[in-house]
């Protein structure tokens, strides 16, 4: 029998949790201690999706968000984009669209999935939710939201987008 690989990139702002998000998904774990880590790292998960063994490799672009030219080179061979923005960060919101454009210069048209993190820190929120839905629209991404913190939504974000890889 067979298992589907689907390489996965995390992208959009430092500090929108991002490398939290690889590794709650993964590890299953959460710590508060920001590392602004060095190169990029993945991990890997295995989990079952409409009938069918799939493994999700995450890159994270660690720590290197300022680097257009080095992270770039990690996005080619994604099959699927996280595009990740802070409930509580207006710039890592507006940054979005730029991002989507980065990683379509590599890829292309892959599944994409927009995710609103921090969803715990409700009363510090900046975003309007419907202005968050509209730039979904805009992209043609599906709106989630997490916390990574709380693990709400993180497991819908993976199994959302590799259902799409398995459909495309
Ligand atoms: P990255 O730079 O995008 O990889 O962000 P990190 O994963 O390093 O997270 C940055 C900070 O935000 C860390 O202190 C995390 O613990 C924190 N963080 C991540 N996700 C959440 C969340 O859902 N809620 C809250 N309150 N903090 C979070
Ligand atoms: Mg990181």
């Amino acid at each position: 029998y067979f298992t589907f690989l689907f390489i996965v990139v995390i992208v959009g702002n430092g500090a929108v949790g991002k490398s939290s998000m690889i590794q709650r998904f993964c590890k299953g774990t959460y710590t508060r201690d920001y590392k602004k880590t060095i190169g990029v790292d993945f991990l890997e998960r295995e989990i079952e999706v409409d009938g069918e063994d799939v493994r999700l490799m995450l890159w994270d672009t660690a720590g290197q968000e300022e680097f257009d030219a080095i992270t770039a080179a990690y996005y080619r061979g994604a099959h699927a984009c996280v595009l990740a923005y802070s409930a509580t960060d207006r710039d890592s919101f507006d940054a979005i669209p730029s991002w989507k454009l980065k990683v379509e210069n590599e890829c292309g048209e892959i599944p994409t999935v927009l995710v609103q993190n921090k969803m715990d820190l409700v009363d510090q929120c900046v975003i309007d939710p419907d202005e968050a839905e509209r730039l979904g629209r805009a992209l043609g991404c599906k709106l989630l939201r997490t916390s990574v913190k709380e693990d709400v939504g993180v497991m819908s974000v993976f199994r959302h987008l590799a259902s799409r890889c398995l459909h495309e």
